[in-house]
């Protein structure tokens, strides 16, 4: 039984495979659209046709880009003795704009058997050949502490065992701003554990 018109349905539907969007987000973003201009919808269209055509993978990181290569991989600034292993393309950024200044690699994610994630679903094997063609010295696993990060640090840090570059993961730690009241007891006791001289 359809309850709007059916080019409305039709955007419903395709807004509810988005992550996160309900039914009822979906209606209230394709009636939000209905009231807008009909050239800011035009420039949706043409963003949303061009997306696949105009971005990449990079061939290095495994990032997305626009470029074979992207622009943190053609840096020659770069620190290239560090490497560090991220899940999403959007830790780039999120490390990027920590401060990190070594070089990444994307994995595309993190081990989850449940949801059929092995590594050969991941950017593994193109991991270990940029550590046999590249001087890094040490690899970073940064990885969400969770389930899934902490099975994918696991298996990375064994897979690297052959290699001769250090492997660290990042500390655990708590947030800026926080209150040690509410911190959980594995971050607590983290942080107790890495205490630093003052
Ligand atoms: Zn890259």
């Amino acid at each position: 039984m359809r309850q709007y018109p059916k080019p409305i349905e039709t955007l419903v539907s395709l807004f509810t495979y988005l992550p996160g969007v309900g039914p009822k987000t979906a209606v209230r973003f394709v009636f939000y659209l209905l009231k807008q201009p009909k050239s800011t919808m035009a420039r949706m269209a043409s963003a949303l046709q061009e997306l696949h055509d105009a971005v990449v993978t990079c061939d290095v990181c495994k990032t997305y880009s626009t470029e074979p290569v992207c622009d943190t991989c053609r840096d020659g600034k770069r620190d290239k003795s560090l490497l560090c292993v991220v899940a999403q393309p959007r830790d780039v950024g999120t490390l990027d704009a920590a401060g990190f200044s070594g070089r990444y690699h994307v994995l595309g994610g993190a081990l989850s058997p449940i949801e059929g994630i092995t590594p050969d679903k991941l950017e593994v094997a193109s991991l270990l050949v940029r550590l046999r063609q590249e001087p890094v010295r040490e690899v970073i696993l940064a990885f969400n502490p969770d389930i899934e990060g902490e099975a994918t640090i696991m298996y990375l840090s064994k897979q690297l065992q052959s290699f001769s570059v250090r492997v660290t993961r990042l500390a655990r730690g708590l947030p800026a701003g926080s209150d040690l009241e509410f911190a959980d007891e594995v971050t607590l006791g983290d942080a107790i554990s890495r205490r630093w001289e003052i």
